[in-house]
């Protein structure tokens, strides 16, 4: 029995490129729009001699109804069937609402959470990660997905969760 890595997060933060990166291919669907990910999906993966499966979420908004409802729904499911959660918000757009209430539901989820702030494609953007300390989910990682910045370190520390 492999342990169950979900990635969720507002829509456009980064998910799909994150899994595809994981990867090391291009499996998820990346796409501008956002709520492109309708549903979750899961991948076998591999991280320095860890086999895991992980889990594309369609992304979640808080207020919102119908499709988008659904695929929030998606991905509280994707988060109640994980043994560990990545929780990537922006680090371009930075601290949102939807995040703060995504944090909510992953706390009374009570499953172990890590914080990825994402598009921090440089050196020069590692302070903007440091503001999500205020989200109260300890060490906030700095990754780009899109460049592969950060990811080992992530990885490492969520393997140490699964
Ligand atoms: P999702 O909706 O959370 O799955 O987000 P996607 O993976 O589909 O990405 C949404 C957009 O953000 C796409 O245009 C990506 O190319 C872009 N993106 C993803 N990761 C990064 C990153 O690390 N840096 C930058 N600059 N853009 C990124
Ligand atoms: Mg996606």
């Amino acid at each position: 029995q492999v342990g169950v890595l979900a990635v969720v997060g507002r829509p456009n933060v980064g998910k799909s490129t994150l899994v595809n990166r994981i990867l090391g291919r291009r499996a998820a669907v990346v796409e501008d729009t956002p709520g492109v990910t309708r549903d979750r999906v899961g991948y076998d993966a591999e991280w320095s001699g860890h086999d895991f499966r992980l889990v594309d979420t369609g992304g979640w908004e808080s207020d919102v109804e119908g499709i988008e409802s659904a695929i929030a729904s998606q991905a509280q499911v994707a988060v109640s069937l994980a043994d560990a959660v990545v929780l990537v918000v922006d680090g371009q757009v930075g601290m949102t609402a939807s995040d703060e209430n995504i944090v909510r539901m992953l706390r009374a989820s009570g499953k172990p959470t890590l914080l990825a702030v994402n598009k921090v494609d440089d050196s020069t953007g590692e302070y903007m990660a440091a503001e999500f300390w205020k989200l109260g989910m300890g060490e906030p990682y700095a990754i780009s997905a899109m460049h592969g910045r950060g990811i080992g370190e992530l990885l490492d520390a969520s393997m140490d969760c699964l």
